[in-house]
């Protein structure tokens, strides 16, 4: 997923992140359930839940190319 939640109830971009950011603890804005930053060097910037739960309102596993497409799609409009 790109968006997650801060611990002060912020909405925050995983591409608008540092690799500093990839220490702290963000939630899933639907499930609520613990996300954390992935961050490399080939691969967009994304939060993963930390446990496999179950949360069908985010995708995870997208491929760069996906993640690339939804972010022309929110900067188009
Ligand atoms: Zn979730």
């Amino acid at each position: 997923m790109l968006v997650a939640v801060t611990e002060n109830g912020r909405f925050v971009q995983a591409n608008e992140l540092t690799v500093q950011a990839k220490t702290k603890l963000y939630h899933c804005p639907a499930c609520k359930g613990a996300v954390r930053l992935k961050m490399g060097e080939v691969n967009l910037p994304y939060f993963a839940h930390v446990n496999l739960i179950e949360c069908d309102n985010f995708a995870e596993g997208e491929s760069a190319g996906h993640l690339t497409g939804k972010l022309a799609i929110r900067d188009y409009f």
